[in-house]
């Protein structure tokens, strides 16, 4: 049974091998010869494929084909090869401790470099190719990226904040005014940030900070992004509050993370910036993705509200509203720098359909994190982030922890020390 029949890319019989062909002699192809394929953009798995990897690039892709002679071939019988696994919100430079944020106050940046090294690899054991890093200290993310035996990393720097605002310690405070973030941002472009985050309201990560309320006046905020867009940079920004939500929405903003809907008291998500959301398409990245970890519970003011939250998740994603899964990796015990794995099981509950779960976390994230041209498919010209798991990852979610082998950027990832979670 074969998905995307109508894909030109994808057809079932063999693609690209001609070209592969030719470059055999070069001795630098691998084949991977697995028993099931998820695309990435499928419904459905596609029997006994072949995917040729020529350096870092995926060259061919077919079903039920012999790898071409001169191939080096990797049996993975019994395996399912999938797109290495993209995670739209991530904190390196957080090491999933119960005391995140003081650790990592207590380190200098050689040791947080170190520690954000550290945290890439985690990620890639656990299949995770592609990290959009939405929060560092001192920019720290940017001079890891290209790195080999590390994820692929988009990187936004230290989030824009106010003064004492969410995260302020990781150092990207602005003045609350037009003239403070255009401030901000142009030197968050001169860096060379390949996104801008901005705190559109508080978060529980800073006490003092007000998750119900939006940290910047609304015009501020819609300066902020427009001077990203002119600058050529998308934004996403983090949005709890209501009222920060709909100043978001109205300052133009790319995507925006958490939408929880927060408000002093509860939860509540007004039918018509749901509506806006969806049609606009903002990206909107669902904090979902949580290994368990015994005795570890929700905060009280989260577990009041998560029932709430989880249904507006729902009514977002039957709106039709674009949707990925944002983890928040390295915050806390119950997330791992890998903890996307652990994000189709809950988006199933959510309401998706089980391959849609999967799209979620590759093509449709790869998509959001401005990657689509080369990340989240196994396509030939995509980057050979490749994926192999014991068993059926459609039919079930708990495959994405039997990792049997990843490829990033056609380099096998060493698997010791052993992959956590299960
Ligand atoms: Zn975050």
């Amino acid at each position: 049974m074969y998905a995307n029949l109508d894909q030109p890319n994808l057809s079932p019989r063999t693609t690209g091998w001609e070209n592969a062909a030719m470059t055999t002699s070069t001795g630098r192809l691998t084949a991977l010869q697995a028993s099931w394929l998820f695309d990435g953009t499928g419904s459905a798995l596609i029997s006994d494929p072949v995917v040729l990897i020529e350096g870092s690039t995926i060259r061919g892709v077919s079903s039920g084909g012999s790898p071409p002679r001169g191939a080096t071939v990797i049996d993975l019988s019994g395996a399912t090869l999938l797109p290495g696994l993209v995670d739209t919100h991530v904190h390196l430079a957080f090491d999933t401790s119960a005391d995140a944020v003081g650790n990592l106050a207590r380190r200098q940046d050689g040791e947080v470099a170190d520690a954000m090294k550290c945290a890439g690899r985690d990620a890639l054991r656990g299949g995770v190719t592609t990290v959009r890093d939405l929060g560092d200290r001192g920019y720290l993310s940017l001079g890891l990226r290209g790195q080999a035996g590390l994820p692929t990393i988009i990187a936004a720097g230290p989030p824009i904040t106010t003064p004492a605002g969410h995260c302020h310690y990781l150092g990207g405070t602005a003045e609350p005014t037009v003239e403070g973030v255009v401030i901000a941002v142009r030197e968050h472009a001169a860096r060379g940030v390949d996104v801008i985050k901005i705190m559109a309201s508080g978060g529980s990560l800073t006490p003092g900070s007000r998750q119900d309320l939006a940290q910047f006046p609304a015009e501020v905020l819609r300066a902020a992004v427009d001077e990203a867009h002119r600058l050529g940079l998308p934004v996403t920004a983090h949005a709890h509050a209501v009222g920060a939500i709909a100043d978001a929405v109205a300052a133009g903003v790319d995507g925006m993370e958490h939408v929880s809907f927060w408000t002093a008291d509860g939860v509540d998500a007004p039918a018509g910036l749901i509506r806006l959301i969806a049609d606009r398409q903002i990206a909107v990245g669902a904090t979902v993705g949580m290994r368990p970890v015994p005795g570890r519970t929700p905060p009280p003011e989260v577990a009041a509200r998560l029932p709430a939250i989880m249904a507006n998740t729902r009514r977002l994603h039957q709106a039709g509203a674009l949707m990925v899964a944002g983890t928040d990796a390295g915050i806390a015990p119950v997330k791992p720098h890998d903890a996307v794995r652990y994000a189709p099981a809950m988006l199933v509950q959510l309401g998706y359909g089980q391959a849609e779960a999967l799209r979620t976390i590759t093509s449709v994230a790869a998509g959001v994190c401005g990657l689509a041209h080369r990340k989240g498919r196994v396509a030939p010209g995509f980057d050979a982030d490749v994926l192999a798991v014991d068993g059926d990852p459609i039919a079930d979610p708990d495959a994405l922890h039997r990792v049997r082998a990843v490829y990033a950027r056609g380099t096998p990832v060493p698997a010791d020390p052993p992959v956590t979670g299960s």
